[in-house]
């Protein structure tokens, strides 16, 4: 037994109600409404993540937290409150932003994120890591998504929690976030406790890509099948969603994810001009060193071809190459 566990978890709880409806239900939910809306978010997405929002003032919580007798030094120990700037006293921590609540697997709330209503820093504020939540660990939507995991033997790994809203109501109902960090060992060793197969679908910019490099190795170090969604640059799935519906998300970027090899090989292309000779040379240098590594002849054969046609190489000297490689890695 912790109670001061079960009092932050009953005060997170609380609390998201509250936000889920001063958005939903009061003139101080009007502007943060409007932007969901904007940004296409649904009702029932909206009540489904119990989006909420936590006006711009500094005692809107505190008057809640008061009121039903929390200890608001624990509560701002778990992230709810910010001791004031000067002298005695608390404010809110959560001031003009969307809430996101962030649950864990039994579906309790332990954490908020809060989204700036529309440009500003930090766009994202989070609670701080407690008792509660750690980071590291947890994975957004992992409660709702287990059903659909355990069938599926599938995660859908996304960046963002507008990626995960959006794309539950495009039918992806597998689906999981990290909080912004990067993902950890622990979320990986959590992973491949509940699936064989992950899907990364990050953002379509250089960070995102860049992310999907180096999750990589760490979930295929430990047997997991990996693919790759790809995106056009400038977006990521929510924006694709809002943009070009759900069913082309499912069924051109969700259902078509590549292999990790085809994919290092796009992205490794994109740093070469191919209509170059020594773009074209330094390009091929790099894919064979990534064909190379492939246990499976069969592989190698598929993606040398795929090379030796896209660039107008014969395959045999594509072939002769990487077989020099693999004899130097030995
Ligand atoms: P939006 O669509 O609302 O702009 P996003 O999810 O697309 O948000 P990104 O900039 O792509 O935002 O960042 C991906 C994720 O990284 C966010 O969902 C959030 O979890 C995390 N993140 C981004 N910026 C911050 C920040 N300043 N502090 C903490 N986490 C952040
Ligand atoms: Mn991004
Ligand atoms: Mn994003
Ligand atoms: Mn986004």
């Amino acid at each position: 037994p912790d109670p001061e566990r079960d009092r932050l978890i009953q005060a997170y709880e609380w609390s998201a109600k509250f936000y889920h409806y001063l958005l939903k239900n009061t003139e101080h939910g009007t502007a943060a409404m409007d932007y969901l809306r904007s940004r296409n978010f649904s009702d029932k997405m909206i009540d489904q993540f119990q989006i909420g929002y936590a006006p711009d003032r500094w005692d809107t919580l505190l008057q809640f937290l008061e009121k039903r007798n929390f200890d608001l030094a624990e509560m701002e120990k778990g992230g709810l409150l910010s001791a004031r700037g000067e002298g005695k006293g608390y404010v809110d921590r959560f001031r003009g932003r969307i809430i996101f609540p962030i649950a864990n697997r039994t579906g309790k709330v332990i954490a908020f994120a809060g989204r700036i209503l529309g440009e500003g820093q930090p766009k994202y504020l989070n609670s701080p890591e407690s008792r509660l939540f750690n980071k590291s660990r947890i994975l957004y939507n992992l409660h709702q998504s287990k059903a659909s995991i355990r069938k599926t033997r599938q995660i859908v790994l996304f960046e963002g929690y507008g990626d995960v809203i959006s794309a539950w109501e495009a039918g992806v109902h597998n689906g999981v976030a990290t909080m912004g960090t990067s993902l950890t060992d622990s979320h990986v060793v959590l992973m491949k406790s509940l699936a064989d197969e992950i899907i990364l679908s990050y953002d379509g910019d250089r960070a995102g890509q860049a992310a999907a490099i180096k999750a990589v190795p760490m979930l295929e170090g430990t047997g997991l099948r990996v693919k790759i969604a790809l995106l056009p640059s400038g977006l990521d799935p929510d924006d694709f969603i809002s943009k070009h519906g759900g069913d082309r998300f499912r069924e051109q970027v969700i259902e078509s994810a590549v292999s990790s090899i085809k994919f290092k090989l796009i992205y490794l292309k994109k740093n070469h001009i191919l209509l170059e000779e020594d773009g074209k040379i330094a390009y091929v240098k790099e894919a064979l060193e990534v064909i190379a590594s492939l246990h499976s002849s069969t592989e190698r054969e598929v993606y040398l071809r795929e090379i030796a046609s896209e660039l107008e190489l014969s395959y045999d000297s594509l072939k002769q190459d990487c077989n020099l490689l693999r004899a130097s890695l030995q």
